[in-house]
């Protein structure tokens, strides 16, 4: 045999060359097929300082290297068209399913790929062909102070019921341009129509205690001084109300008030998103993707709802258990992809009716 080869390779020469040459090119080949530089830019206008830890987890699960440009998400969206097909943008995060439809709506976003994220977020938290998923959900509820409101007024309210004359002088919320209410209204589009809508803000603006202002822990502060009977407002602050990392004060009020869940008897509490998408040039596609499905493990998302007091999309996760402490509650299963949808209403019909 080795006689053989030795005679072969006398005889031609070339065969040798391609013998040497072979093995090297697949090594160079090799080396440029290498991850280099793995990286994921992500654009976010959700930015916890506690997420430092999980990108770095991130890191060390798969050797990509996490990049944050963290703005506001109008400053994002002014970058990004800026940077244009140059953009080194992976993924866009935001809080909001209307941020995120108009944003996608923007042509900012592709579709996710991904079978393994689609089957782990419900189709109720995604846009129409997977732009965005959520990572995390929050519900807009009812704030109640015990010492206006009786037990009677209370037991199984629906957002419908504040429009009612029996809540005049009694109710706040913060404004229309605020896009967690122009969600909640464009859900109740969804839900009963744009008419009886309408008919329904002019009832809940009539019954406003003060001119809209400030924000959702403002609300939940008039409510526990008093202020006001009911507010409504983001579970997640009364958490971080709670938490003391608000301080006192709001520590203090988070007390004093408590919530209640509205339309359990029939479609459940407004539920919205704080979620992300793959950005449409995006130079890491694969990696973006990576990021998405960890940021949907039990690892993270553990991480996320401990951090954020939202709840989270994995069943299997429980919530903070300050928040866990408010206990299980039917939530909405309406798209929240129709927040979007009807937003463009909604903003209208919030400024018909005069919610300022
Ligand atoms: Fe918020």
């Amino acid at each position: 045999m080795g006689d053989f080869l030795y005679r072969l390779f006398k005889k031609n020469k070339f065969l040798i060359l391609i013998f040497l040459l072979v093995p090297i090119a697949i090594l160079l080949n090799q080396k440029n097929e290498e991850p280099k530089n793995q990286e994921v830019n992500v654009y976010t206008s959700r930015h916890y300082d506690a997420d430092d830890l999980l990108y770095e987890e991130f890191t060390k699960e798969t050797g990509i290297k996490v990049n944050i440009i963290s703005g506001k998400g109008s400053a994002l969206i002014e970058r990004l068209k800026a940077e244009g097909v140059n953009s080194p943008g992976d993924i866009f995060f935001t809080v909001d399913a209307g941020n995120l439809a108009n944003f996608q709506k923007q042509g900012f976003l592709q579709p996710i790929q991904s079978k393994a994220i689609i089957q782990t977020v419900p189709s109720e938290l995604r846009g129409e062909n997977n732009e965005w998923v959520a990572v995390a959900k929050r519900a807009r509820v009812i704030f109640y102070n015990p010492a206006l409101v009786s037990q009677e007024e209370i037991n199984n309210i629906d957002y419908e019921d504040l429009a009612d004359k029996n809540w005049e002088g009694r109710v706040v919320i913060r404004s229309s341009s605020n896009m967690y209410n122009q969600s909640l209204v464009s859900s109740l589009i969804s839900n009963l129509g744009a008419e009886k809508t309408e008919e329904w803000a002019k009832g809940l603006v009539s019954n406003f205690a003060r001119k809209p202002q400030g924000n959702d822990r403002s609300q939940i502060m008039a409510v526990a001084n008093e202020e006001a009977s009911i507010a409504i407002a983001n579970t997640y602050y009364i958490g971080i109300m709670l938490s003391g990392k608000g301080g006192n004060e709001q520590l203090n009020a988070a007390k004093k008030v408590k919530i209640a869940f509205p339309n359990q008897d029939n479609r459940g509490a407004h539920i919205n998103i704080s979620g992300g998408g793959v950005l449409r040039y995006a130079p890491n596609r694969e990696n973006a993707e990576k990021f998405l499905a960890f940021l949907l493990s039990e690892k993270a998302q553990n991480h996320i709802v401990n951090n954020t007091f939202e709840y989270p999309v994995l069943e299997s996760v429980k919530p903070h258990p300050l928040i866990d402490n408010f206990g299980t509650f039917k939530m909405d299963k309406t798209s929240v992809a129709d927040f979007g949808k009807y937003n463009p209403e909604a903003v209208k019909l919030m400024d018909r009716v005069n919610w300022q």
